[in-house]
């Protein structure tokens, strides 16, 4: 309905079909989505990512991807249930500690993939994905791991619970440029990092970044590529450990929202929609045709369709209206070259920003045609009941929102 409705909106640039491929000889039996937390396409895409770039290559990267939210929690919501914010009403600050809603009672990927009788494994080295908030639902294994192990955690759950013949779905959620930074001593070399900020055994901290202590931004700016880059490795370990799945098995890597590093004066992934915390990688290892623009909420969609699965999300693939929401704040696209954002908290900016004339998104113009892009959007899309069901997070959670920096 919502394609239909949207006809009328202007008429994406052509763009290069990906490169044909033969018919696959072997159906896709499996799915490994890997996402790379606080990971913003700009930076993806400047650093050393081999691996990442050589699924590129034999699949397609997204023009423009925008993640659903920018903040773990929402995000990876509307990554495992294929819904917008607003349809599954999941939208609290980061610093409300304590107590948060479940994760809301609509079908998740995991459960999907599971009925149909896939294996289902997910390995997460974000706390906050807690078991207590039901990030599990759907998982043979739901387990925390850190972004070390990940590799190595990953390749014995195919070597013990992968069977030839059967079908298999990993979720793999690495932390990587999350603060605290604490990038590799190759990656380490390579970038010239040296100095006290980088002893100890912390990591360096987002909290030193917005307080710009003894040039903690522009050591913060080189390390976060830095830990792109560690993390691309590991990902090629990821990829390696698939051994003989790797032919019949679909890999997706992108991220849960970005981070901002100084633009806007502002560092860190706050109550903001700006392009550095929407714009995230999404690369997928087959040739599938992507629009101009793809929500991360239509993963759901494109991994189930590649599998031969009939069900139907509630983001298609080929949304014409992409949207991404924070806290009540929605920022919205048709075709990537302008964005609307309503700021409903008088936080930050909001108007249409001209992302190639202005993308920076310094100079707000008005509304305009977007205006009515939103209001067929609201009438078409239904907003979730409120959440009642909530948890009191236990200490161990509580902690992890401290280190994360989400509390100070
Ligand atoms: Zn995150």
């Amino acid at each position: 309905m919502l394609l239909f409705l949207l006809a009328c909106a202007p008429t994406p640039v052509e763009e290069p079909s990906p490169q044909p491929r033969a018919v696959r000889e072997k159906p896709l039996e499996n799915v490994v989505v890997v996402v790379i937390d606080t990971l913003r396409e700009d930076r993806a895409l400047s650093a050393q990512t081999p691996h990442i770039d050589g699924l590129a290559t034999g699949g397609v990267r997204a023009r423009r991807a925008w993640s659903a939210g920018t903040w773990t929690l929402p995000a990876v919501i509307s990554l495992f249930s294929g819904a917008s914010i607003r349809q599954h009403g999941w939208d609290l600050p980061t610093g409300r500690i304590g107590k948060y809603p479940l994760v809301p009672d609509v079908p998740l990927l995991a459960e999907v993939l599971h009925n149909e009788g896939f294996r289902t494994d997910g390995l997460y080295s974000n706390g906050l994905l807690a078991e207590e908030l039901g990030f599990h639902r759907g998982f043979d294994v739901w387990r925390r791991v850190s972004d070390k192990t990940m590799a190595a955690q990953f390749s014995a759950v195919v070597g013990k619970q992968w069977t030839p013949g059967g079908r298999h779905f990993a979720y793999l959620h690495f932390l990587g440029p999350h603060s605290a930074l604490k990038p590799s001593e190759g990656a380490r070399d390579r970038h010239d990092l040296d100095g006290p900020i980088w002893e100890g055994t912390r990591g360096l901290e987002i909290g030193a970044a917005k307080r710009n202590e003894s040039g903690a931004r522009e050591a913060y700016n080189a390390g976060y590529v830095a830990v792109i880059e560690d993390t691309d490795a590991r990902v090629g370990e990821v990829l390696a450990a698939l051994g003989d799945y790797r032919e019949d098995t679909l890999v997706i890597v992108t991220s849960d929202h970005g981070e901002l590093l100084g633009e806007h004066d502002v560092y860190g992934h706050g109550y903001w929609v700006y392009e550095p915390l929407t714009h995230v990688p999404l690369v997928v290892s087959e040739p599938v045709e992507l629009p101009p623009v793809v929500s991360t909420a239509a993963i759901p969609q494109l991994v189930t369709d590649q599998l031969g699965i009939d069900h139907v999300w509630p983001t298609q693939l080929e949304e014409t209206t992409v949207v991404s929401q924070r806290e009540g704040k929605i920022a919205l696209t048709l075709d990537g070259t302008k964005k609307g954002v309503w700021d409903s908290s008088g936080k930050g900016e909001q108007g249409v920003f001209d992302l190639v004339a202005d993308p920076g998104e310094k100079n707000a113009l008005a509304h305009g045609e977007l205006d009515e892009a939103r209001g067929i959007w609201e009438s078409v899309i239904p907003r979730a009941e409120p959440l009642t069901e909530v948890v009191e997070l236990s200490e161990e959670t509580q902690q992890e929102l401290k280190t994360l920096g989400y509390i100070e």
